[in-house]
């Protein structure tokens, strides 16, 4: 049997600023829907949040709302009232759940923040890269609430990009200008979009300088801190407070790294986490491999929000190849080129694989990757079935299980 140790912790000081960033976030939002002080777009978690900053919106993110429902195990009971309108349950339960939660007046931001419901948008602006799903999703709102449907369409499942898919994403892109203007009732103006793409390529930089201090041994950090402390470059990229506090969580990484203070102390297997969050077992499953000296050291799912081609000189066309480079939209021998790379920088001793049940574009493992990569890395990997927000897909006990056999096969190597 595998030797559990009882382990401590040593908290990442830079959560108290990301608490705050993200309260103030929801406030804001909550201040300008209650006095119509600002416009307020709602986008999806990959979509044009820097167009929507520049053209003078707040922004608020749904995806963000389902992560929060499902992290507070609030998504589980509320995604039948959305089936119940026709929504099956096989499909994208940030969608289900976040649809439920309006339909049953429910928000996490009551009990976090005080904060009654959600900021009412003036547009829902999407970009089908990760998924049709969020097209539907905010289709929804679109028809219910009255407020304008924009998006982008984008080509996926593709390797090498060609120019003429990005020619044809940033013009997508530009063309939602005057749309929005309308929505917005402000003339664009092309200095503060060039800004807003600029603190969003510097929030891009610095979190790829966050999350590779995980290449370090021991790793100062983890999937399970990073999965929270990403929140500010999903809702707040594109401004200078997500710029501010990146510097501050990376000058803390930097600093653990040279104290050689660990994430999961007697570091003894590093992992890569492929696929979703279980948003509602973060914790659980964060202890169990704490328990196992266990670290996971990098992920398919927190690098999504490294945009290293974000250029405030060329925004359109950045703006274009940023959103369409993204891991989610290539086809399996990039994906597996791109968790090699991962490989060779973090050099992890296994994968684990996480099949979430309604969100097949964020499930990796349904074509043969984890064999192919198994045999590539010589490295094992497992599949665990499960979901991110809908808990009746995941059975704890055997995920536990099958974890716990997973490391005592890395000790076996
Ligand atoms: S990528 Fe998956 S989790 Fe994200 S919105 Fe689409 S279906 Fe939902």
């Amino acid at each position: 049997m595998t030797e559990k140790k009882t382990t401590e912790r040593k908290d990442i000081a830079a959560g108290k600023a990301c608490r705050k960033l993200m309260a103030d976030h929801f406030y804001e939002l909550d201040e300008a829907a209650r006095t119509g002080s600002r416009k307020i777009a709602w986008c999806t978690s990959v979509g044009p949040a820097e167009l929507l900053r520049g053209m003078g919106f707040l922004v608020y993110f749904p995806e963000n709302h389902g992560a929060m429902l499902g992290a507070t195990r609030m998504s589980t009971d509320l995604i039948p009232y959305a089936n119940a309108l026709g929504y099956s349950p096989d499909i994208c339960s940030y969608l289900t759940c976040d649809v439920g939660a309006y339909i049953r007046k429910e928000t996490p931001l009551t009990r976090a923040y005080n904060i009654e419901s959600v900021p009412k948008p003036d547009v829902l602006v999407f970009n089908t890269n990760q998924c049709r799903d969020v097209q539907d999703w905010f289709a929804w709102y679109s028809r219910e609430l009255s407020v304008p449907l924009l998006g982008v369409h984008t080509h996926r499942d593709i390797g090498g990009i060609r120019d003429y898919v990005i020619a044809d994403i940033a013009s997508q892109i530009r063309d939602l200008t005057p749309l929005l203007e309308e929505a917005t009732g402000e003339t664009f103006d092309m200095d503060r979009f060039r800004e807003a793409v600029g603190y969003s390529s510097r929030t891009s930089e610095l979190w790829r300088a966050c999350l590779e201090s995980a290449a370090a041994t021991p790793s100062p950090w983890s999937f399970f801190d990073a999965t929270i402390l990403m929140g500010p470059a999903v809702v707040a990229r594109g401004t200078r407070e997500a710029v501010d506090f990146y510097e501050v969580l990376l000058a803390e990484l930097k600093q653990r790294v040279e104290d050689g203070t660990a994430a999961v102390p007697g570091e003894k297997h590093r992992i890569y986490w492929e696929g979703m969050p279980i948003w509602g077992k973060l914790r659980a499953l964060s202890d169990q491999l704490l328990s196992l000296g266990t670290c996971v050291v990098a992920s398919t799912y927190c690098n999504s929000w490294i945009f290293d081609q974000l250029d405030p000189d060329n925004p359109f066309e950045s703006m274009g190849r940023a959103y369409t480079e993204l891991f989610i939209v290539r086809d399996e021998p990039y994906k597996e080129k791109y968790i090699k790379d991962c490989h060779d920088l973090f050099r992890f001793d296994g994968i684990i694989f996480h099949d979430a049940k309604t969100c097949p574009n964020n499930s990796n493992n349904r074509y043969g990757m984890p064999e192919r990569l198994s045999a590539k890395l010589d490295i094992p990997a497992l599949t665990i079935n499960g979901d991110l927000c809908d808990l009746r897909c995941y059975s704890e006990e055997q995920a536990k299980t099958n974890i716990e056999a997973f490391i005592e096969q890395l000790e076996e190597r």
